[in-house]
């Protein structure tokens, strides 16, 4: 018998109520869900949820451990004797080791109990995956091996908003299938390219979204939506179409989505999909229809405040004049984190000046002022303060950028490096980071020191939580290291049966 098509082009899509974080009930949900697309999980069957930040602050940000232990225990109730290996793996959020979101997630009793395996996909073997579609942004990329290798996967996001890439559901939640080093080449202007190019490591047989408590606004602190559904699929770009159409988007506006669909992953249009369920599409919508979704321009979000922006375009301006995938937004999540954080934060600012890109336009800054030139892309000449300032683009090609020998620092370098920018530039007006992408992180870490304000890093209870899981990661890798295990496995890799065979779509004018 001939292997059926992954991932699937019979695209299905299943709404269903559901009110509250009872696993329970979920796993009651989502084992119908299974029987309904006839799916039975087998072999080593990893389920990836979004643990991109978890903890107090970031509530609303992940997916919740009701939620996954539900999803967990409907296909162990799959399970007809061919799983080999039950488990579920995750790299959250740039520069915090995957140990700390596991843990504020409440994830680690929930696998205990449960006898799942766990994998902090930044402590697994890196291995090489080729590509060779014509839109690739390079010819390989890395991915953790139980990535690679799983057979059934299951992809099991939140359902939020994203201010760099309107909403992430299932198709974006995979820059968490990339180790930091990785993750951050092409995190910029390109950023739904490199997303495109993601779904040729691997495709979920089977999709779960946590929609009960959405998350609308923000992507790191989003605003919770009650949405009160559990949507789950068998395709993830079919699924991602259902679910953007819930909140009011046209999914072919949500480039991510759009080069996927072309790329041959799945149907957009939703007379290719069926959908089912207890919930119409209709009534999905009516629940959606006051949700906010992201991308805005840096200048227009910071508008009101002590902060003023300036945005000129990113390199390569015939793919776009703005760099959605990188510096603009990533400052948008900093001020975010740091609000929550402090709730005098907008009050403590002083003035400041933030510059992207080739910008060309003046810059209102009074003596006193700061003015800070983000990104490695940014340009710009004029005067501060009645001296002369050229800053020039460090911008390096994309080309030049090789995974092979990719680089990534840990918080604490970033921390010393942002401490040390900002002490080499304190008599100045201005200063500069570098970075393509200058992280979260980093953002957080400059607008602490310029505003005066709280510290998430410095916070007792924070700090001595994420030294601990720090230092755990780091000896982890110690010994592996002293093991004779590599960080990164070159060349050809095996492969579990969730590797994609894409078949590109036939155009319209095709013959
Ligand atoms: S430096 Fe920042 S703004 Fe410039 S291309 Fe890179 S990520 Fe985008």
């Amino acid at each position: 018998m001939s292997q059926p098509a992954h991932p699937t082009q019979k695209a299905r899509v299943i709404i269903r109520h559901c009110d509250s974080y009872d696993p329970e009930r979920i796993r009651q949900i989502v084992r119908e869900g299974l029987e309904e697309l006839d799916l039975r999980p087998f072999g080593r069957t990893l389920m990836k949820p979004n643990l991109v930040a978890s903890g107090p602050l970031f509530e609303n940000a992940h997916t919740r451990v009701e939620f996954a232990e539900g999803v967990m225990k409907a296909l162990m109730d799959r399970n007809n004797g061919r799983v080999t290996e039950m488990a579920i793996g995750e790299r959250c959020g740039i520069t915090i080791p995957s140990r700390a979101a596991f843990e504020g997630a409440g994830f680690n009793p929930m696998i205990e109990r449960l006898g799942l395996k766990r994998y902090f996909f930044e402590e697994e073997p890196q291995v090489e995956i080729p590509l060779s579609h014509p839109e690739r942004l390079r010819d390989y990329l890395f991915t953790p091996e139980p990535v690679a290798m799983a057979d059934f996967f299951v992809n099991c996001p939140k359902f939020k908003a994203h201010p760099w890439t309107t909403v992430t559901f299932s198709v974006k939640a995979y820059i968490g299938i990339q180790d930091d080093r990785h993750r951050l080449i092409d995190h910029d202007h390109r950023l739904n390219e490199k997303i495109a190019d993601l779904q040729y490591i691997v495709q979920p047989q089977f999709i779960a979204i946590d929609a009960i408590t959405a998350g609308e606004g923000r992507m790191l602190t989003p605003i919770p939506y009650d949405l009160n559904l559990i949507i789950m699929g068998n395709n993830q770009v079919a699924f991602d179409s259902v679910c953007c159409n819930i909140v009011g988007i046209d999914p072919s506006t949500v480039d991510h989505i759009r080069f996927t669909a072309e790329r041959g992953f799945g149907p957009m249009d939703l007379d290719q999909i069926e959908i089912s369920g207890d919930v119409t599409l209709d009534e999905a919508k009516g629940r959606g229809k006051n949700f906010k979704s992201g991308l805005i321009r840096v200048e227009k979000y910071f508008e009101g405040t002590n902060i003023s922006a300036y945005a000129g375009p990113p390199p390569e301006t015939e793919h776009t004049d703005y760099c959605w995938g990188g510096c603009p937004g990533a400052i948008e999540e900093a001020i975010e984190i740091l609000r929550l954080f402090d709730e005098q934060c907008d009050e403590k600012m002083p003035r400041m000046h933030v510059v992207f890109g080739a910008y060309d336009g003046p810059i209102d800054a009074k003596p006193g002022e700061k003015v800070i030139f983000m990104g490695d892309c940014v340009k710009w000449q004029g005067d501060l303060d009645g001296k002369l300032v050229q800053i020039r683009s460090k911008y390096q090609d994309r080309s030049t950028k090789d995974p092979y020998n990719a680089k990534a620092d840990d918080i604490y370098v970033k921390s010393f490096s942002v401490m040390r920018k900002l002490k080499a530039a304190e008599k100045e007006q201005y200063v500069r980071f570098e970075g393509c992408p200058v992280s979260v992180a980093e953002q957080v870490l400059a607008l602490v020191e310029l505003g005066g304000l709280k510290s998430p890093f410095l916070n007792p209870e924070n700090a001595i939580e994420n030294t601990k899981h720090y230092l755990m990661w780091r000896s982890t890798m110690a010994m592996k290291k002293l093991k004779g295990h590599r960080y990164q496995k070159h060349g050809p890799t095996s492969r579990g049966a969730a590797k994609p065979e894409v078949a590109r779509p036939v155009s319209d004018d095709a013959e």
